[in-house]
């Protein structure tokens, strides 16, 4: 194809709207355009990134047995209310009425669709195991639609749901998606790492996220450096042994003391002389269900997915200043456990085997000095709601563990029976005796990916794309396109690697040499064969990596077995 008939509309500002780098080289390179918060426009280059990664995607669920389907984006209300996801889901689901005033939503997700669609077609253990997916927008109302397409409000994903007769069918539908996964991304050019993560609002036990590694990464990821252990975990769900003193000191009287101004865990330290692990930090929360406080040591962090599942609530919010003042009585920085009223309260493990603790008084510019968990207050519940950060210790193998961002590009869920069983979907087995079936649900984001892509593989002249993913391989540009013989010899290795099956572009603009230059450095495309007199009247053509920059000097001739040679080896 032809530079000068393509959509291809560079710039050379760099949008203000646009606050990582993937978004930025997208909308500069000319792949992207935004229709709204989180909606966009895919120009031809992004568009043929994407049909790259979906055959990617579509190959490697075909190998492990997958079949290809398609349903529908609009859904109805009562396929969600039936499986109770109408009320919980929140505002995220974009909801509409039809000319009856019927209700219905845009999916965000497809497991009440397919739950049903099996239900009405599976009926005997013969049919199983079934692995359907299909490969489509989904619709989210984020709160933040933001970074392009990393978080947007209309984006492609691949979803496969997986039915089987038990947790061991289950098991081994599971893995083949793990394997599947790590081949896709692999075959994507990405650098990425699959960790134990959190279930969520979703439900259902096991379940890894496939995240790559980026600083621009909204989730965390904490890791064992060690070999072989390799333990690896999204923050929200990596836990970590706690630090629990030898034993318990003799209790001493509660005492009250005067801090003024001591609002912080560090101002408290250094008023009262104690290290932060004596502290009890209270930090109140308001939920569906009323007020929260959850209760860490000094020198941890509350993690508020964990916390969430101890309250079991859906809705989990800071209180804010007034809120902690009218139930505590004191400002922000003087809650404490003790003659704490009207609310849930979660105490992490660590608290609970604290001696002679100090915490916040319910009482400005005060603190109360040798509390003791169970004798001066109690909890609804003790458990583990800490925040695990770098340099905790490894709950395998105890090493300090390490920290990295990460962009989740996939996940896979063992659901097991939760959808099975409020829709009904059941199978018979050889006795014809009849039992939910055992379904997993497995995602790709294809447009979070191709930002995941550049967000790793860019300079400061633009993208640069993994060959198995860019969307053309190669861009001949000649240098004068005044001069016969550079424009004669650019078109007859255009139309040789065409002819050969090359993905193959040629910048026929009639363009300084550096604007072209410049255009294929932003857009990424892994070579470049640049024909200028200087060389030609060696004989010769230079073919460039963009990646490396290295440059290499060759005959006409050579160029398409040598560029031939580069695209088969990825
Ligand atoms: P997140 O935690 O980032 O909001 P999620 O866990 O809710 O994502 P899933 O339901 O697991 O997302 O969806 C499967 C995949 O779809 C994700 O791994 C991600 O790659 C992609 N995805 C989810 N939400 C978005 C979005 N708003 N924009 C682009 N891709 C998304
Ligand atoms: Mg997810």
């Amino acid at each position: 194809m032809r530079v000068s008939q393509l959509l291809i509309p560079t710039l050379r500002e760099t949008p203000a709207d646009a606050e990582v780098i993937s978004h930025q080289l997208m909308v500069r390179a000319g792949f992207i355009r935004k229709a709204a918060a989180g909606v966009y426009n895919f120009l031809p280059l992004a568009w043929r990134v994407v049909k790259k990664i979906e055959q990617i995607v579509r190959e490697e669920m075909d190998r492990q047995g997958g079949q290809e389907i398609m349903m529908p984006i609009i859904q109805p209300a009562e396929l969600w209310q039936e499986s109770g996801r109408w009320d919980v889901y929140g505002p995220e689901l974009f909801r509409l009425k039809d000319r009856h005033g019927r209700d219905f939503c845009l999916g965000p997700t497809h497991e009440e669709i397919i739950t049903d669609l099996v239900r009405g077609e599976v009926s005997s253990y013969k049919q199983l195991p079934l692995l359907l997916y299909q490969i489509q927008n989904k619709y989210r109302d984020e709160r933040r639609p933001r970074f392009g397409l990393m978080r947007g409000r209309e984006f492609i994903m691949k979803d496969l749901y997986s039915f089987d007769r038990d947790e061991q069918g289950l098991d081994v539908s599971y893995n083949k998606m793990y394997a599947a996964y790590t081949n896709i991304f692999s075959r994507c050019g990405l650098v990425f790492r699959p960790v134990e993560a959190d279930s969520g609002a979703i439900g259902g036990n096991d379940t890894h996220e496939f995240m790559v590694l980026a600083e621009s990464g909204e989730a965390t990821v904490v890791y064992c450096p060690a070999e072989p252990c390799g333990y690896a975990a999204n923050s929200e769900r990596a836990i970590s042994p706690p630090d629990l003193p030898a034993g318990r000191e003799e209790p001493a009287p509660v005492q009250e003391v005067s801090t003024p101004g001591s609002r912080t865990v560090e101002q408290v330290t250094a008023a009262l002389k104690v290290g932060p692990d004596r502290i009890i930090k209270t930090i109140l929360y308001e939920t569906e269900k009323g007020m929260a406080a959850a209760l860490v040591r000094g020198d941890r962090e509350v993690n508020e997915i964990k916390l969430q599942k101890a309250l079991d609530v859906l809705r989990l919010e800071i209180a804010g200043p007034e809120a902690v003042t009218k139930a505590t009585g004191a400002p922000v920085g003087f809650a404490g456990p003790v003659g704490l009223k009207g609310m849930t309260v979660v105490v992490d493990t660590e608290v609970e085997a604290i001696s002679n603790a100090v915490c916040g008084a319910n009482k400005n510019d005060t603190h109360l000095i040798n509390v003791n968990p169970g004798r001066d207050f109690s909890w609804h519940k003790c458990t583990d709601i800490r925040l695990v950060r770098q340099g905790f210790p490894c709950p395998n193998c105890s090493t300090p563990m390490e920290e990295a961002r990460g962009i989740e590009v996939g996940q896979v869920f063992k659901l097991g029976t939760k959808y099975s069983k409020v829709l009904n979907a059941v199978y018979l087995d050889e006795k014809g005796i009849s039992h939910p079936i055992v379904m997993g649900c497995y995602g790709i984001g294809v447009t979070r990916t191709i930002a995941a892509a550049i967000e790793q593989n860019y300079d400061q002249n633009g993208i640069i794309w993994p060959l198995a993913i860019a969307p053309f391989h190669v861009i001949v540009i000649p240098v004068s396109n005044k001069d016969e013989l550079q424009m004669e010899t650019a078109e007859r290795i255009y139309r040789t690697l065409s002819e050969d099956g090359v993905e193959v572009l040629i910048d026929d603009r009639n363009e300084r040499p550096g604007v072209k230059f410049k255009d294929a450095d932003l857009v990424g495309y892994p070579l470049r064969i640049t024909v200028g007199s200087k060389t030609l009247a060696e004989g010769k053509v230079e073919l460039r990596h963009r990646r490396s920059g290295l440059v290499e000097l060759l005959r006409e001739d050579e160029l398409t077995g040598r560029v031939r040679d580069i695209i088969s080896a990825c």
